[in-house]
């Protein structure tokens, strides 16, 4: 039996298996292929999904998917990748074996950076992962028990990007759901960027983002980074001038650097410490090797190159795991080019905004955006619900999805 062994179960991960058992039934070669994923978890966790309450909905049994599909599921963690040889090692409690391949796809996804700065690593709460999601709520829940200090129902996220912002917008009213109805108006969250406004980045998005941060009683502040933190304070800078909150929150959003598996293939990285792949996903430069999701670069239009998001991890994977297989048993491979772009960003109670294009031009905003976001959180980037094999098949199919529907303003 030839394997393609695909590392990662993420969204990138888990459509390059899928995928890639979709295209081995269609050549009829399911008696001469394997498709064998390995991830660490037994679940396929929906990580855009960590800002919001509660995360159950937000994990997959993977053996849902997985099993109808014919890939075999791995529970363990790759730690080395040996690309001469074709051979991965893998471990999982506390035993480790190699597992050869034929084609291997790295969608081993990426993780938050942290750089050293005094406290971070102790004292921060995130919502990269699961886990990290998890153990936030959970310290949420323990307040009410702490002492009554000033900065006890105070959370301070630190980072501004879409994950900042989006948990940002959460937080009042989760924190005032768990905090005593006399206590409420004790609830404080202040959203802290070095940029020099709140949602710089996000074009016609930029002022709906600092307008809904605003009625939701967000605190912003622009211009500053993280100097420390211990349990009971953040202290922010700005130039030589410092403010030193009292918080017993402070969630790190400062971005994602790609998984440290990507640094053991022989190529040149990006400055995000991502593999550079072809129009067909496969490593710039090492055979049998295949790249998808925020661990691979590709010019997604053929010019730009991909952001780390599920929105290109999904179809990374779709094409990844055809192509592998094409590979393999020479048929054709598919090249991917997106020729579109959107973001759509969660503002808690207040609603969503939803921008096209790279420039962000404003497109909808409020409940009718929100709409749209429940969806794409909800219904479109999960794998199917049915557990049908045809349906997951016409799912991983390497095509190309629409742009997620809204009411546009100014169809209004
Ligand atoms: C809070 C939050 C909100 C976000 N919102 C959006 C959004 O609105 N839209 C959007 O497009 N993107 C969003 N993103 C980004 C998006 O989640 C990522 O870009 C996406 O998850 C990348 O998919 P991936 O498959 O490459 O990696 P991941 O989803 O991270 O999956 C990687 C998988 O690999 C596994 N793995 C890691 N190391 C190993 C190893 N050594 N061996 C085996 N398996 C391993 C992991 O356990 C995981 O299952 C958000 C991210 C966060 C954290």
């Amino acid at each position: 039996m030839k394997r393609i062994l695909v590392i990662g179960a993420g969204f990138a991960g888990l459509w390059s298996a899928l995928s890639a058992a979709r295209k081995l039934d269609e050549l009829h070669r399911t008696d001469e292929a394997e498709v064998a994923i390995v991830n660490p978890a037994p679940y396929h966790s929906v990580r855009v999904r960590n800002y919001e309450q509660p995360l159950d909905p937000t994990l997959v049994q993977l053996d849902t998917v997985l099993g109808p599909a014919g890939v075999r599921l791995i529970q363990a963690k790759a730690t080395d990748i040996d690309s001469t040889a074709r051979r991965v090692s893998i471990a999982h409690d506390g035993s480790t074996k190699t597992l050869d391949y034929d084609r291997l796809i790295l969608a081993a996804g990426s993780v938050l950076v942290r750089p050293p700065i005094p406290g971070l690593e102790r004292f921060s709460f995130d919502v990269d992962t699961y886990a990290g999601a998890c153990k936030l709520q959970a310290h949420l829940l323990t307040l009410p028990a702490l002492p009554d200090t000033p900065g006890r129902y105070t959370a301070v996220v630190i980072g501004a990007g879409l994950t900042g912002i989006e948990l940002a917008a959460e937080l009042p009213a989760r924190l005032r759901e768990i905090v005593a109805d006399c206590d409420r108006g004790k609830v404080r969250v202040v959203l802290a960027d070095r940029s020099t406004t709140i949602a710089q980045s996000m074009g016609g998005a930029q002022q709906v983002i600092e307008n809904a941060l605003t009625s939701l009683a967000v605190e912003m502040r622009p211009g500053v980074s993280l100097a420390s933190l211990d349990a009971q304070s953040v202290t922010l800078a700005h130039g030589d001038e410092t403010e030193r909150i009292e918080a017993a929150t402070v969630v790190w959003c400062g971005g994602m650097h790609a998984n440290a598996l990507a640094a053991q293939l022989p190529v040149t990285l990006d400055p995000l410490g991502r593999v550079p792949v072809d129009a067909f996903l496969r490593a710039e430069g090492v055979p049998g090797v295949f790249a998808a999701g925020d661990c691979a670069r590709i010019l997604i239009d053929g010019t730009r190159p991909s952001v780390m998001s599920c929105q290109h991890g999904r179809p990374m994977g779709r094409y990844a795991g055809n192509n592998a297989v094409s590979d393999l048993f020479g048929d054709e491979m598919l090249p991917l080019s997106i020729d579109w772009y959107t973001t759509i960003c969660d503002l808690g109670p207040w609603g969503a905004v939803y921008t096209e294009g790279w420039d962000r031009r404003l497109v909808s905003e409020g409940e009718t955006a929100k709409a749209t976001k429940r969806t794409i959180n909800g219904e479109r980037i999960y794998p199917p619900k049915t557990g049908l094999r045809e349906d997951i098949f016409r799912a991983a199919a390497p095509v190309v999805q629409t742009p997620p529907s809204t009411q546009r303003l100014d169809k209004r």
